[in-house]
């Protein structure tokens, strides 16, 4: 059977030039960047055009950038390392509620070290209002971190005029961007930021590398201890394959990015008005023009997101839900929640989060298949329309309510 791939905000495939390019520098090209001989010369050289490459992509100086092993990464060292150098000038620090994990449990671990932390709330469509981060500025405030573009339901957030108050207001600016980086036009200096996290894997590079853009002058502390890669921001040998691969990805994103902005926003319209044309009772999630240009999010009345799931993988169709009843957590999706959806709602949701690979074909036969599992799935279930399970036991498929 054929596959078809609709979970590139999990990850993405490595490109086959990035491949090739980490191939020659785990094979030949070995060398330890910090050696003085040709070997570690010729290693050195391609980090620093690989921090380059990525410093174009962003608007940035190469100085600027600083390579870790992942989005993960880049958002503690990002929210620990300024949080930590900046804690004699406050202690406050302004997030929101539907950021990833890694910025909220780093904050979650910043309020336990005597930070205050305000998460912000999101309207219907996952947006934050610049009006609600002003108003939660005080005196104290050291940090804003507010994502570029939401991974679960694709909003992309008002940046550049949160980075604007930011810098009127002299407070140091992150943004998680790496949902949004390759997919959205990003320039660090018009858009104000002064902080930016990025990951290898959500952009056809490998897993295991990201880097942080730290604007010149942002005063920030190392949270590892070591040797002194990276200007000691990020001690360790460099991961010389994976920062390669991170470099040759950034180049292609540039080079690509007008093709796969129309590419993908084309293939995305054309998915959510089949769906919406084809499947009655749904809920488009997020903002409907303000969005990844690869993201649909819908949630789908009477049936549980993880059953679609395991539906659509029958049929070859790689998808993710936003519900984590299988996952062992208890909740549906917090950022679903913070916009507003019932537990009902938000389990029902399903994202499809497509890729440059993808093809008008793969559109299509996703329009065959998925009505068809809908209504054997709404047939059979017990939160359908006029049960009465459905008022009294929202969660009736999972075990746990
Ligand atoms: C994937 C992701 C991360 C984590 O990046 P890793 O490289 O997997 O650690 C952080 N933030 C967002 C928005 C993501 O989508």
């Amino acid at each position: 059977m054929e596959r078809i791939y609709f979970d590139h905000s999990a990850t993405t495939p490595v490109d086959r030039e990035v491949a090739k390019v980490m191939l020659e520098y785990m094979t030949e090209k070995f060398g330890n960047p910090s050696s003085i001989h040709s070997f570690g010369r010729e290693t050195r050289k391609a980090v620093e055009e690989a921090r380059n490459s990525v410093a174009t992509l962003l608007g940035a100086a190469a100085n600027e950038i600083f390579f870790t092993s992942g989005g993960t990464e880049s958002d503690n060292l990002a929210l620990k390392g300024i949080a930590f150098a900046n804690r004699k000038k406050g202690n406050h620090i302004i997030t929101t509620a539907i950021e990833h994990h890694a910025i909220l449990h780093a904050c979650e671990y910043l309020e336990k070290q005597g930070f205050t932390v305000t998460y912000l709330p999101v309207d219907e469509n996952a947006m934050v209002s610049v009006e609600d981060v002003k108003n939660a500025i005080t005196d104290k405030t050291i940090l804003i971190s507010v994502m570029f573009a939401n991974n679960e339901v694709g909003t992309i957030q008002p940046i550049k005029e949160i980075g604007q108050l930011a810098k009127e207001k002299k407070i140091y600016f992150h943004t998680d961007a790496v949902q949004a980086v390759g997919n959205c036009h990003i320039d660090v200096n018009e858009l104000n930021i002064d902080v930016l996290s990025l990951s290898g894997h959500k952009i056809y590079g490998p897993k295991g590398i990201g880097a942080i853009y730290i604007r010149k002058g942002v005063k920030i502390e190392s949270t590892q201890h070591g040797g002194s890669q990276e200007r000691k921001l990020r001690p360790g040998t460099e991961n010389v394959p994976g920062i390669v691969g991170l470099g040759k990805a950034a180049e292609l994103a540039r080079i690509e990015l007008d093709q796969r902005i129309s590419h993908l926003t084309n293939l995305r319209d054309k998915l959510i008005k089949g769906i919406q044309e084809k499947i009655p009772d749904i809920k488009l999630n997020g903002h409907k023009e303000i969005r990844l240009p690869g993201n649909v999010n819908i949630s789908f009345l009477y049936v549980e997101g993880e059953s679609l799931l395991l539906n659509l993988d029958l049929k070859g169709i790689a998808a993710s839900s936003g519900s984590a009843c299988t996952s062992g957590s208890l909740d549906p999706s917090h950022v679903l929640l913070a916009m507003g959806l019932t537990h009902e709602v938000a389990h029902g949701s399903l994202r499809l989060s497509l890729g440059r690979g993808n093809t008008e074909a793969d559109i299509n036969y996703c329009l065959e298949v998925l009505p068809q599992i809908l209504e054997r799935l709404r047939s059979m279930s017990p939160l359908n329309a006029n049960s009465k399970l459905a008022a009294n036991n929202p969660c009736s498929q999972c075990d746990h309510h």
